[in-house]
């Protein structure tokens, strides 16, 4: 790239999330520099169609004038502070009350942070207080699954059961545990139905519990379904059978919806679509559409009495951030929950969603490179494997998920590759079918020239 142009000075200067360094140092970057709807443009005036709105984040597309006045009236009326304390702000306020309305069962208290990652920490730090609180301060244990991925913070890493996020940074920590992801198209036996496959695994979840020790462990991880995994979606009577283990030995469940939260499965909240009924629940990326950062969490009144009790027993909870409920964040977010309402973005999921899932499984599930296909509501994965009977996945050196992203951009689309080569697809919420159809042409080039690459 040419000397001091952006690209260039991000070699210089940049050290990216998840990348290839030594890939980057020779290729540079792609500027994306403005967006519109579903699509970005790069500083070269070249324009794709964005396939995971960002980081499964950018719901309401890249060019919502709503969130960009209200993020600008809360900087003019005030633009900081805090509820350390006891202090309070109109913003923080009124999204909290927001979230417990539209929660998916009774909820107590919402308490704020920036990421996903923060907000799982939170949580993990919630439990191992209220335990300590009440009198059981054994019960601190965590079960998490594999391919779940929870963030990056050493609790939430700790959570993610994603190998990458663990054996390079000596994680997890002690008394975090994983159960198998409940993907049946790979971690089913020959012949075993999904049903069988769902007791199988609530049966390993329960073994696991009795091996610690009930008394030992504090609560279950799950995404409803795994974004990050592999767009993941459970049998469907898998939750049932989990919770159900869970309750018998007073297991909490934590729902992360940082990626299902606000409509992307089909409903509200994942836990809608999965049948699970949360004791708490994290939320971020759609929670403000991402245009600035915040999270969620919110937790019922059996965690909240047990985090109030500390304060008398134990002393003050002492966690929380700088910028946790921070109003500019917090105004954008009540704006955006405002323009789910009154767009009735539900509706328009359950129309789009139909046709991508559908869509998706017509033109590519009998593609030569294609394994699987799978998803729900406006989340989907297509996953490509070496081999179609075997379901055997690519090996690792060949790079196959990065090729068929760079194939993808080439083609006017930003694909999102995940581990085993799956690519994910969560667009904006807003998406149209007219865009849909275009996002899956573009997809489709790209997945037929990798193909003659690969007969190569
Ligand atoms: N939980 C889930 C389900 C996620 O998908 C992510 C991020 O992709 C996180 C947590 C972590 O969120 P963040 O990257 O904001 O820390």
């Amino acid at each position: 790239p040419p000397r001091n142009s952006t690209a260039a000075r991000d070699v210089a200067y940049a050290l990216h999330p998840y990348t290839d360094h030594k890939a980057h140092l020779e290729k540079g970057p792609v500027v994306i520099s403005r967006g519109k709807g579903v699509r970005v443009w790069d500083d070269q005036g070249k324009e794709y169609i964005e396939s995971v709105a960002g980081l499964w984040c950018a719901a309401l597309g890249f060019d919502n004038e709503r969130l960009v006045q209200a993020a600008a009236n809360q900087m003019r009326r005030l633009p900081f502070y805090h509820g350390f304390t006891s202090k309070s702000h109109e913003p923080m306020v009124d999204l909290s009350e927001m979230l417990i309305e539209r929660a998916p069962v009774p909820m107590s208290k919402v308490f704020f942070a920036n990421s996903g990652s923060e907000a799982n920490d939170s949580v993990i730090k919630m439990l191992w207080y209220m335990h300590n609180a009440i009198g059981k301060p054994q019960k601190k244990k965590i079960i998490g699954r594999l391919k779940g991925y929870h963030g990056i913070t050493l609790a939430a890493a700790s959570v993610t059961g994603l190998p990458n996020n663990h054996k390079l940074f000596d994680l997890p920590l002690p008394g975090f545990f994983h159960v198998s992801a409940p993907h049946h198209y790979h971690g089913a036996k020959s012949g075993e139905s999904e049903e069988d496959f769902a007791t199988r695994l609530a049966q390993e979840l329960e073994d696991l519990i009795l091996r610690e020790g009930p008394e030992t462990v504090a609560a279950f991880f799950a995404e409803p379904v795994m974004g990050a995994g592999g767009v993941i979606v459970p049998p469907a009577t898998y939750y049932e059978k989990v919770q159900a283990v869970l309750k018998r030995h007073d297991v909490l469940f934590v729902a992360d919806e940082v990626i299902c939260g606000f409509w992307r499965t089909g409903n509200y909240w994942g836990s809608q679509t999965m049948g699970i009924e949360p004791d708490i629940i994290t939320c971020a990326k759609a929670l403000s559409s991402s245009y600035l950062p915040i999270s969620a969490v919110m937790v019922n009144e059996r965690v909240f009495q047990g985090i109030a009790e500390g304060s008398s027993s134990i002393g003050t909870w002492g966690h929380g951030f700088t910028y946790s409920g921070h109003p500019v964040p917090a105004a954008v977010a009540i704006e955006t929950l405002k323009i789910y309402d009154e767009t009735d973005i539900g509706a328009h999921v359950r129309r789009i969603g139909p046709h991508l899932q559908r869509s998706l499984r017509e033109r590519f599930a009998d593609h030569p490179l294609v394994g699987e296909v799978r998803g729900v509501g406006m989340v989907a994965a297509v996953e490509l494997v070496a081999d179609r009977k075997t379901r055997a996945n690519f090996e690792p050196g060949r790079k196959i998920g990065p090729r068929l992203m760079k194939l993808g951009e080439d083609n006017g689309v930003i694909l999102r590759g995940l581990p085993g080569d799956s690519i994910a697809f969560s667009p904006p919420l807003v998406i149209t079918e007219d865009e849909v159809d275009e996002m899956l042409d573009r997809f489709g080039r790209a997945l037929d020239e990798l193909a003659v690459q690969l007969r190569r």
